[in-house]
């Protein structure tokens, strides 16, 4: 058993955690309609459902709050933010954006339209939204690896090269970007190599394509790169990012992840100026003036202090170890998950613990209702559920995977939370074979899972 990294840190302001009955979860799934998104986070005890925004700020990010200016145009904490990302990232151009999709929103339109292909290792749900509401089409090539969740393998996250090569051979004209996702959300949280960035860099190039690095989790990303990438054992985190970035012309990132900020995004332009004057008239109706991008002063920065402290080594020992830690106890508890664990999450095999339940069933779906009526805590589905159906036919897709998503916030919960995970799962173990799914009775046409209403079979 893996031991518990100890926290690099000590705890300076708490929250209570609520606590609720057996009677009162069941009265709450029910009036959530059983889709997770819409319970009162009043009504959760331990909150799994993601790490996006949920992390704890630190004494350095709450004093840099107070030093921030609000002034619309100019503000102190925009120069600060430029500096970090030409420092950290060795781009030129920093937008900021209120969050990660926002910066989609803004960029996309510059590479994707009506006909054209996007393809990605695997494109997030927002991605894919984005990509779909511009006329394009989203296309995953991720490794067949991530496919299969029992067997190790160090970067499960990666892109099928061999797969984007022959595509490219017969489709470049449709194609308007490739997209890397790092870490590879989708996947379980799955890190991408940095010779598979390479060989995808090159092969963009080869075909003048732009490459976007969606970069919600670069920093877990490079981590796993420095421990697993023998080439790069003796890079600091920092370079590691660098030789990263410098294979992509710019990034998305929503800075809720990685970047420890509870709101934030970004824009970076590696040193393309015609694409990032593009990109500032485009972010001023759609974010706000260019100095600021639909955050507050204080939100920039926060944001330029928290990018450091995403790449801090001892951060990300403690962080990586912890979601490890949870890992490797549900696997001993005979839970599957996608393994190796993944930098942020721990995905579940939901279709591996519940074969009972078809996808048009959401196993996925099914097993985060379980955990939440088991002991409060609340996860997501990132399966059959989360996908919208077909958008030439309607009809329901099966996904490659069922997981169901246990996201650690960063610097939040504590080992004896994590146990008391485990004891959960170990619960619902023991009478999963009388688990049952659930059928869709209200969907909105994109992006449904945040809003769809269920019921139980
Ligand atoms: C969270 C996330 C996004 C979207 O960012 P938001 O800040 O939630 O809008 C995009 N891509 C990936 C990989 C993400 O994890």
């Amino acid at each position: 058993m893996p031991k518990y990294i100890p926290e690099p840190f000590r705890i300076k302001m708490v929250e209570t955690l609520k606590t609720t009955t057996r009677e009162e979860r069941e009265r709450y799934l029910k009036e959530a309609h059983y889709n997770l998104f819409s319970l009162r986070s009043n009504w959760v005890s331990i909150d799994l459902l993601t790490d996006s925004g949920t992390g704890a700020m630190s004494d350095d990010q709450w004093a840099a709050l107070m030093k921030g200016d609000e002034a619309y145009a100019g503000a102190r904490g925009f120069y600060k933010l430029q500096d970090a990302v030409q420092d950290i990232f060795g781009y030129k151009y920093a937008q900021p954006v209120h969050q990660g999709r926002a910066a989609e929103k803004v960029l996309f339109p510059h590479f994707l339209s009506e006909g054209k292909i996007s393809i990605s290792n695997m494109h997030f749900d927002t991605t894919r939204g984005h990509v779909a509401l511009l006329g394009a089409e989203p296309l995953d090539f991720v490794v067949p690896e991530a496919r299969n969740t029992e067997d190790y393998h160090p970067f499960k996250g990666n892109m099928d090269c061999p797969r984007l090569r022959d595509f490219l051979a017969e489709h470049r004209a449709q194609v308007g970007v490739i997209i890397m996702t790092i870490t590879n959300n989708s996947a379980g949280g799955q890190p991408v190599s940095l010779a598979n960035l390479r060989e995808v860099s090159a092969i963009a190039k080869e075909h003048s394509i732009p490459l976007v690095i969606d970069a919600a989790r670069f920093a877990e990303n490079a981590y796993f790169i420095q421990q697993r990438e023998a080439e790069f054992k003796d890079y600091s985190i920092k370079e590691i990012v660098q030789e990263c970035f410098k294979l992509a012309d710019a990034f998305t990132m929503s800075a809720k992840k990685d970047a420890i900020v509870n709101m934030g995004g970004l824009i970076g332009i590696k040193d393309d100026e015609e694409l990032y004057e593009k990109v500032k008239i485009t972010t001023v109706p759609m974010e706000g003036f260019i100095t600021y991008g639909g955050l507050a002063g204080r939100d920039l920065e926060i944001l330029a202090v928290g990018l450091y402290e995403g790449i801090d080594p001892n951060f990300l020992h403690y962080r990586i170890g912890q979601v490890n830690y949870l890992g490797e106890k549900l696997r001993a508890a005979g839970i599957p998950i996608q393994y190796p664990a993944g930098g942020h999450a721990i995905f579940v095999d939901a279709k591996r613990l519940l074969p009972q339940i078809p996808y048009y069933e959401f196993p996925a779906q099914a097993l985060a209702c379980e955990l939440y009526l088991e002991a409060g805590i609340r996860s997501c589905d990132i399966g059959s559920f989360m996908l919208d159906p077909d958008p030439k036919t309607g009809a329901q897709i099966e996904a490659e995977m069922e997981f169901t998503r246990l996201c650690l916030p960063r610097r939040v919960y504590t080992q004896a939370h994590l146990d008391q995970i485990v004891e959960a799962f170990c619960a619902i173990r023991d009478r999963k074979d009388s688990i049952k799914g659930y059928e869709i009775t209200w969907q909105a046409p994109v992006l449904r899972h945040f809003t769809a209403k269920l019921k139980a079979l």
